[in-house]
């Protein structure tokens, strides 16, 4: 770790409030995202497979919002709507990517998570911006599709944290082994080397949208970034210092 993200690091946590707790902090998350995920489920009917089917699309539409806002407000300064969008980009480009290199991903302890989660208040927002599709898909489409589109928000929002915070632990065998989620703690790691972290792996969850829009530091299909783990074979070679030096890498 060098001496600037040190000074960071520790500047950063006496900065936070003493009354702070990363667990309540996860569970002002994740308590009224599975409240919401219940309410939604329960108001869900016999659903047909015609009904159902119409996660596929959104899933992949949330998959493409995660890149495009990682990309265009949490690594750009974005003036419109009165700056309102600003502290997004200072929270991230200045102080997550800060906190956190390639060289040094994880944290200590889980007052860190501070610096990891976003704030209870997202999902708010998030619900808010979601309400508008889900009642236009409830008057055209069917009541089931309106509430399972509400219910996708938290289910992807809540996946997104998780997997983040996955992508900040200490090196650890379930993290290392269990799929999907070692694959982004290596396209994450690699994310967070300041050299390219402005361009490349801005997926969070699943690299679908990396892969699809070229922004992917890998040179292969989209199974092969979907299960690729902490493997560097696929790896472009212009990219091959940017790897997270936490990561025990396999290069098989
Ligand atoms: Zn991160
Ligand atoms: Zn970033």
């Amino acid at each position: 770790m060098s001496k600037k993200q040190s000074k960071f690091r520790e500047e950063y946590k006496n900065s936070i409030a003493p009354w702070y707790n990363g667990w309540t902090h996860l569970l002002s998350i994740f308590i009224p995202g599975l409240l919401v995920i219940g309410f939604c489920s329960i108001q869900i009917h016999s659903p047909s497979v015609w009904e159902i089917s119409i996660l596929v699309p959104l899933f992949l539409f949330y998959n493409f919002s995660e890149w495009w806002l990682h990309k265009n407000t949490m690594h750009r300064p974005v003036k419109a709507l009165k700056g309102a969008l600003l502290p997004v980009f200072d929270r991230h480009t200045h102080q997550h990517h800060q906190y956190f290199s390639a060289r040094r991903m994880s944290y200590d302890t889980n007052r860190e998570w501070r610096i990891v989660l976003f704030p209870p208040y997202a999902l708010l927002i998030f619900m808010i911006l979601t309400l508008p599709g889900a009642l236009a898909i409830g008057y055209f489409g069917t009541t089931n599709m309106g509430f399972l589109l509400m219910m996708l928000t938290p289910i992807y929002y809540l996946n997104y944290e998780i997997f983040h915070l996955c992508c900040h632990v200490r090196e650890n065998w379930f993290v290392r082994n269990c799929p999907l989620i070692n694959t982004i703690r290596r396209h994450h790691a690699s994310h967070h080397s300041q050299q390219i972290m402005m361009e490349k792996n801005m997926n969070l969850t699943y690299p679908i949208a990396d892969w699809f829009m070229g922004t992917s530091d890998l040179n292969c299909g989209l199974l092969g970034h979907l299960f690729n783990g902490y493997s560097t074979k696929q790896l472009k070679k212009e990219y091959a210092s940017n790897q997270g030096s936490e990561l025990d890498a396999v290069s098989v």
